[in-house]
Protein backbone atom coordinates (compact mmCIF):
# COMPACT_ATOMS: atom_id res chain seq x y z
CA UNK A 1 0.00 0.00 0.00
CA UNK A 2 1.79 3.44 -0.97
CA UNK A 3 1.70 6.05 1.45
CA UNK A 4 0.00 8.43 -0.29
CA UNK A 5 -3.01 5.75 0.11
CA UNK A 6 -2.65 5.28 3.63
CA UNK A 7 -2.78 8.92 3.87
CA UNK A 8 -5.54 9.74 2.26
CA UNK A 9 -7.20 6.47 4.54
CA UNK A 10 -6.11 8.54 7.77
CA UNK A 11 -7.72 12.20 6.57
CA UNK A 12 -10.77 9.83 5.90
CA UNK A 13 -10.86 8.46 9.27
CA UNK A 14 -10.53 11.83 10.41
CA UNK A 15 -13.15 13.35 8.57
CA UNK A 16 -15.76 10.53 9.16
CA UNK A 17 -14.97 11.14 12.99
CA UNK A 18 -15.67 14.77 12.70
CA UNK A 19 -18.63 14.24 11.25
CA UNK A 20 -20.12 11.87 13.41
CA UNK A 21 -19.13 12.93 16.49
CA UNK A 22 -18.91 16.91 16.22
CA UNK A 23 -21.23 17.47 13.08
CA UNK A 24 -19.78 20.88 12.30
CA UNK A 25 -16.78 21.94 10.43
CA UNK A 26 -13.67 21.00 12.86
CA UNK A 27 -10.22 21.72 11.76
CA UNK A 28 -7.79 18.43 13.44
CA UNK A 29 -4.06 18.55 11.85
CA UNK A 30 -2.35 15.26 11.39
CA UNK A 31 1.00 15.00 12.34
CA UNK A 32 3.01 11.72 10.42
CA UNK A 33 5.05 10.07 12.64
CA UNK A 34 7.46 9.02 10.81
CA UNK A 35 10.46 7.65 13.47
CA UNK A 36 12.54 4.65 12.35
CA UNK A 37 10.97 5.18 8.80
CA UNK A 38 13.35 6.11 6.25
CA UNK A 39 13.96 9.41 4.43
CA UNK A 40 12.79 8.48 1.04
CA UNK A 41 9.11 7.50 3.00
CA UNK A 42 8.99 11.35 4.42
CA UNK A 43 9.92 12.65 0.90
CA UNK A 44 7.27 10.32 -0.18
CA UNK A 45 4.23 11.26 2.10
CA UNK A 46 5.93 14.89 1.95
CA UNK A 47 4.82 14.70 -2.37
CA UNK A 48 1.41 13.51 -1.32
CA UNK A 49 0.75 16.89 0.63
CA UNK A 50 1.91 15.97 4.03
CA UNK A 51 3.85 18.91 6.06
CA UNK A 52 3.71 18.03 9.61
CA UNK A 53 6.39 14.85 10.56
CA UNK A 54 6.98 14.09 14.13
CA UNK A 55 10.22 12.11 15.49
CA UNK A 56 10.75 10.36 18.70
CA UNK A 57 14.66 9.77 18.39
CA UNK A 58 17.05 12.91 18.65
CA UNK A 59 19.77 11.85 16.43
CA UNK A 60 17.84 10.27 13.92
CA UNK A 61 15.36 13.11 13.68
CA UNK A 62 18.41 16.02 13.53
CA UNK A 63 19.76 13.30 10.77
CA UNK A 64 16.59 13.80 8.49
CA UNK A 65 15.60 17.42 9.84
CA UNK A 66 19.45 18.17 7.71
CA UNK A 67 18.61 15.82 4.88
CA UNK A 68 15.19 17.54 4.24
CA UNK A 69 16.70 20.89 4.54
CA UNK A 70 15.05 22.15 1.70
CA UNK A 71 11.40 20.67 2.18
CA UNK A 72 9.30 23.48 3.80
CA UNK A 73 8.36 20.62 6.57
CA UNK A 74 6.95 21.12 10.04
CA UNK A 75 8.93 19.15 12.33
CA UNK A 76 7.38 17.75 16.29
CA UNK A 77 9.52 16.62 18.78
CA UNK A 78 7.34 13.97 20.49
CA UNK A 79 10.08 11.91 22.24
CA UNK A 80 10.96 11.97 26.27
CA UNK A 81 13.53 14.42 26.97
CA UNK A 82 16.55 14.47 28.99
CA UNK A 83 18.60 17.77 29.60
CA UNK A 84 21.57 17.08 27.59
CA UNK A 85 19.30 17.10 24.40
CA UNK A 86 17.48 20.34 25.08
CA UNK A 87 19.91 22.18 22.47
CA UNK A 88 19.83 19.80 19.74
CA UNK A 89 15.82 20.30 20.53
CA UNK A 90 15.34 23.52 20.41
CA UNK A 91 18.03 24.10 17.33
CA UNK A 92 16.14 21.69 15.07
CA UNK A 93 12.38 22.01 15.62
CA UNK A 94 9.32 23.70 15.65
CA UNK A 95 7.47 22.04 17.96
CA UNK A 96 7.71 20.30 21.40
CA UNK A 97 4.72 17.94 22.55
CA UNK A 98 6.50 15.90 25.34
CA UNK A 99 7.43 19.01 28.28
CA UNK A 100 6.87 17.79 31.40
CA UNK A 101 9.27 19.50 33.37
CA UNK A 102 10.07 23.59 34.20
CA UNK A 103 13.33 22.87 34.20
CA UNK A 104 12.91 21.47 30.36
CA UNK A 105 11.09 23.90 29.32
CA UNK A 106 13.61 26.60 30.97
CA UNK A 107 16.59 25.11 28.79
CA UNK A 108 14.44 24.74 25.38
CA UNK A 109 13.77 28.62 25.86
CA UNK A 110 17.46 29.69 26.87
CA UNK A 111 19.03 27.58 23.82
CA UNK A 112 16.28 29.38 21.62
CA UNK A 113 18.03 31.02 18.90
CA UNK A 114 16.70 35.05 19.03
CA UNK A 115 16.92 33.97 15.02
CA UNK A 116 14.08 31.61 14.91
CA UNK A 117 10.57 31.84 16.08
CA UNK A 118 9.51 31.00 19.51
CA UNK A 119 9.58 26.91 19.96
CA UNK A 120 5.73 25.92 19.92
CA UNK A 121 5.43 24.20 23.22
CA UNK A 122 2.87 21.16 24.57
CA UNK A 123 2.68 20.02 27.89
CA UNK A 124 2.54 15.94 28.61
CA UNK A 125 0.05 14.90 30.80
CA UNK A 126 -0.05 11.48 32.56
CA UNK A 127 -3.72 11.35 31.97
CA UNK A 128 -4.03 7.80 33.37
CA UNK A 129 -2.10 8.34 36.18
CA UNK A 130 0.40 5.32 35.18
CA UNK A 131 3.12 5.10 37.38
CA UNK A 132 6.20 4.87 35.40
CA UNK A 133 4.54 7.16 32.54
CA UNK A 134 6.03 10.63 31.40
CA UNK A 135 3.91 13.48 31.95
CA UNK A 136 2.96 15.92 34.43
CA UNK A 137 0.47 14.89 37.38
CA UNK A 138 -3.25 17.12 36.73
CA UNK A 139 -2.88 18.62 39.66
CA UNK A 140 0.33 20.47 38.89
CA UNK A 141 -0.78 21.32 35.45
CA UNK A 142 -1.83 24.96 35.98
CA UNK A 143 1.78 25.60 38.39
CA UNK A 144 3.68 24.58 35.58
CA UNK A 145 1.90 26.22 32.97
CA UNK A 146 2.20 29.48 34.88
CA UNK A 147 6.06 29.21 34.78
CA UNK A 148 6.30 28.06 31.37
CA UNK A 149 4.00 30.63 29.74
CA UNK A 150 6.43 33.31 31.33
CA UNK A 151 9.45 31.89 29.25
CA UNK A 152 10.66 34.00 26.65
CA UNK A 153 11.25 31.71 23.77
CA UNK A 154 8.88 29.40 24.04
CA UNK A 155 5.00 29.45 22.90
CA UNK A 156 2.85 27.91 25.11
CA UNK A 157 -0.10 26.13 22.86
CA UNK A 158 -1.45 23.23 24.71
CA UNK A 159 -1.51 19.61 26.16
CA UNK A 160 -0.39 16.43 25.12
CA UNK A 161 -1.39 12.90 26.10
CA UNK A 162 -0.54 9.39 25.73
CA UNK A 163 -3.36 7.32 27.90
CA UNK A 164 -3.64 3.85 28.98
CA UNK A 165 -3.21 1.24 25.89
CA UNK A 166 -6.80 -0.36 25.43
CA UNK A 167 -8.64 -1.54 22.44
CA UNK A 168 -12.45 -0.25 24.21
CA UNK A 169 -13.67 2.69 22.18
CA UNK A 170 -15.72 4.03 25.44
CA UNK A 171 -12.15 3.23 27.86
CA UNK A 172 -10.62 5.38 25.42
CA UNK A 173 -13.23 8.20 25.28
CA UNK A 174 -13.32 8.52 28.51
CA UNK A 175 -9.22 9.28 28.96
CA UNK A 176 -9.59 11.79 26.44
CA UNK A 177 -12.42 13.51 27.36
CA UNK A 178 -11.04 13.99 31.00
CA UNK A 179 -8.23 15.87 29.06
CA UNK A 180 -10.96 17.74 26.94
CA UNK A 181 -12.46 19.21 29.92
CA UNK A 182 -8.98 20.00 31.96
CA UNK A 183 -7.82 21.44 28.57
CA UNK A 184 -11.02 23.62 28.27
CA UNK A 185 -11.00 24.59 32.11
CA UNK A 186 -7.32 25.65 31.44
CA UNK A 187 -8.27 27.41 28.40
CA UNK A 188 -10.23 30.47 30.87
CA UNK A 189 -6.68 31.69 32.40
CA UNK A 190 -4.73 30.58 29.27
CA UNK A 191 -6.67 31.74 26.67
CA UNK A 192 -3.80 31.52 23.62
CA UNK A 193 -4.37 27.63 24.15
CA UNK A 194 -5.18 26.42 20.64
CA UNK A 195 -3.89 22.43 20.61
CA UNK A 196 -5.05 19.46 22.12
CA UNK A 197 -2.53 16.86 20.78
CA UNK A 198 -4.27 13.77 21.34
CA UNK A 199 -5.23 10.08 19.30
CA UNK A 200 -2.80 8.04 17.68
CA UNK A 201 -3.25 4.90 14.97
CA UNK A 202 -5.24 2.73 17.64
CA UNK A 203 -7.85 5.33 19.07
CA UNK A 204 -7.76 8.50 16.88
CA UNK A 205 -11.60 8.37 16.41
CA UNK A 206 -11.83 7.89 20.14
CA UNK A 207 -9.72 11.24 20.37
CA UNK A 208 -11.65 13.76 17.93
CA UNK A 209 -15.11 12.68 19.29
CA UNK A 210 -13.53 14.39 22.66
CA UNK A 211 -11.96 17.30 20.86
CA UNK A 212 -8.41 16.55 19.81
CA UNK A 213 -7.13 19.12 17.36
CA UNK A 214 -4.11 17.10 16.35
CA UNK A 215 -3.82 13.50 16.09
CA UNK A 216 -0.26 11.51 15.44
CA UNK A 217 -0.24 8.63 13.42
CA UNK A 218 2.59 6.27 12.75
CA UNK A 219 2.03 2.92 12.14
CA UNK A 220 -1.18 3.52 9.68
CA UNK A 221 0.80 5.93 7.84
CA UNK A 222 4.25 4.18 7.26
CA UNK A 223 3.29 0.79 8.03
CA UNK A 224 5.26 -1.45 11.58
CA UNK A 225 7.78 0.42 12.72
CA UNK A 226 11.07 -0.68 12.25
CA UNK A 227 14.31 -0.90 15.54
CA UNK A 228 14.93 2.83 15.97
CA UNK A 229 18.15 3.77 13.47
CA UNK A 230 19.93 5.01 16.88
CA UNK A 231 18.43 3.65 20.47
C1 LIG B 1 5.10 6.52 18.18
C2 LIG B 1 4.20 7.56 18.70
C3 LIG B 1 2.98 7.86 18.05
C4 LIG B 1 2.45 7.07 16.86
O1 LIG B 1 1.93 5.85 17.28
P1 LIG B 1 1.16 4.86 16.25
O2 LIG B 1 0.43 3.95 17.15
O3 LIG B 1 2.21 4.19 15.44
O4 LIG B 1 0.25 5.69 15.42
C5 LIG B 1 2.24 8.90 18.55
N1 LIG B 1 2.63 9.61 19.63
C6 LIG B 1 3.79 9.37 20.28
C7 LIG B 1 4.17 10.19 21.44
C8 LIG B 1 4.59 8.32 19.84
O5 LIG B 1 5.73 8.06 20.50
Amino acid sequence: MSIAYQLQNVFQRISDAVTQYICKPYPVTLLAVSKTHKICKIEEAFNAGQRNFGENYLQEAVGKIIALNDYEICWHYIGPIQSNKTSKIAEHFDWVHSVERLKIARRLSEQRSQDSKPLNICLQVNISAEENKSGVAPDQLRELMTQVQSLERIKLRGLMCIPAKTDDFDQQRLAFREMSQLFHHLQKDFPNLDTLSMGMSGDLEAAIAEGSTMVRVGTDIFGTRNKPLES
